[in-house]
């Protein structure tokens, strides 16, 4: 029996983890994974500030599999009619039971201009990408000579406050103040909706905003992009913002192999009867219909259930089967604002050391679960040379 798991992020790669230990010897178990690593993507604004971390967040899955083979491929299409998974390089796979995994790509809504013109935030070139075109508006904007700069400040826009362009937009307000250009730099992050971090808890929008506000960044809410060229980003209200750098967080959609669409599972996270999917590939409406936000979270959360499903109808093989159904709960919610952070588990918001301290805490946790002992302590060590707060809170233990 074959066994295919597409995409090594977060849903995949604990998916995986959990097969590798319950699914029958018999069977063979194959991940599929265009870059061979595992991305801790909910880190990766990070490694915009500080190109260091790449290594912390970037893990060879190779390094962590232990039974499952690892297939190193971009896949292109998944039949489920004829059971076959497609690759760039040609091959085909054969599956019996497979668990698509394979995370979302940045969503432009074909808005004119956006996409030629800013750059998105998925995957660690992009980081890299986002770190160049910054330190080109410092050395364009940056001079401590005022007269040779008294024309009009640089302008860096982030399009999109959730979770990656909050997070984004506070790394570059760091970045210009450990540069010494706050005055000469404005970071200006742009929302449709009339909040920050849409969707999530009104207390935590309230604290992501007071966060995003102490640390400079321009937040401008109602403000939705309806065009952009290469210099200018047009909003809903006919204001034009004359820009240096764009970054584009304002959205999802499906991944390519799936045509573009994140089809809705339900509770059981089937697709047909021998297809499984979870994570950002997908819309997941829960057992009690709750939709499930896309996020690092959910795709870890949904892995027991997926595993278990799967190993159900491997093992019942046509059959009848009696599949788990999943309940979304959220654990609550954590993000960095620069060197602060926000963090609600349950009704309470905390902010600043003890947020900034569970935000490392649960970094390095998911690491060292995820068998990359290497890579937490790494983490842990440049939180305690950076004297982070996870630390700093080490250090007082
Ligand atoms: C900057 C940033 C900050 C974020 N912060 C948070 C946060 O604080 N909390 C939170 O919960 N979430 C956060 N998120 C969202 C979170 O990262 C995603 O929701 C999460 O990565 C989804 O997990 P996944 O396993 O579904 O997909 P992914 O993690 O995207 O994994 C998909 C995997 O599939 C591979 N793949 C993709 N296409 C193909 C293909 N065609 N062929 C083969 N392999 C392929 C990819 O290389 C990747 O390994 C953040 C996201 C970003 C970008």
């Amino acid at each position: 029996m074959d066994v295919l798991v597409l995409g090594g992020g977060y849903a995949g790669l604990t998916v995986t983890r959990k097969l590798e230990r319950r699914l029958p010897a018999s069977a063979t178990l194959t991940l599929v994974d265009d870059t061979g690593s595992h991305l801790v993507q909910h880190e990766l604004h990070r490694a915009v500030r500080d190109p260091d971390y790449v290594d912390e967040i970037s893990v060879p899955l190779a390094e962590i599999l232990d039974r499952a083979a690892l297939r190193e491929g971009e896949v292109t299409g998944v039949d489920r009619e004829s059971r076959t998974v497609s690759l760039a390089d040609g091959d085909t796979l054969d599956y019996d039971y497979c668990v698509v995994a394979l995370g979302a790509e940045t969503a432009f809504y074909d808005v004119p201009g956006v996409e030629a013109h800013a750059t998105p935030l998925k995957r660690l070139e992009h980081a890299a990408e986002i770190r160049r075109e910054f330190e080109a508006v410092v050395d364009e904007f940056g001079h401590e000579d005022p007269v040779a700069n008294t024309e009009r400040t640089g302008t860096v826009v982030v399009g999109g406050a959730g979770l990656s362009g909050v997070q984004v937009a506070g790394e570059l307000a760091v970045m210009a103040r450990e540069r010494e250009v706050a005055e000469s730099v404005e970071i200006v992050l742009l929302e449709q909706e009339e909040t920050v971090a849409p969707g999530f808890p009104e207390q935590f929008q309230t604290a992501t905003r007071e966060r995003l506000d102490a640390q400079n960044v321009d937040v401008r809410t109602g403000a939705t992009v309806t065009a952009a060229d290469e210099a200018t980003i047009t909003v809903a209200d006919g204001a034009a913002i004359d820009y240096d750098q764009f970054v584009w967080t304002g959205g999802i959609r499906g991944n390519g192999a799936m045509g573009g669409e994140r089809p809705q599972v339900r509770g059981d996270l089937r697709l047909d009867e021998r297809t499984f999917a979870l994570g950002d590939a997908v819309r997941i409406v829960d057992a009690d219909g709750e939709p499930v936000p896309a996020s690092a979270s959910a795709a870890v959360r949904a892995a027991e259930t997926a595993a278990r499903n799967v190993v159900a109808a491997a093992t019942a093989d046509g059959g009848f089967v009696d599949l788990a159904q999943w309940h979304w709960e959220s654990p609550g919610w954590l993000i960095s604002v620069g060197d602060d952070a926000v963090a609600q588990i349950g009704p309470t918001v905390l902010t600043g050391s003890t947020a900034n301290a569970l935000k490392s805490a649960v970094g390095i946790t998911y690491l060292a679960e995820h068998g990359s002992l290497r890579h937490a302590l790494g983490v842990l060590r440049k939180e305690m040379d950076d004297t982070g707060e996870f630390g700093e809170l080490l250090k007082r233990l």
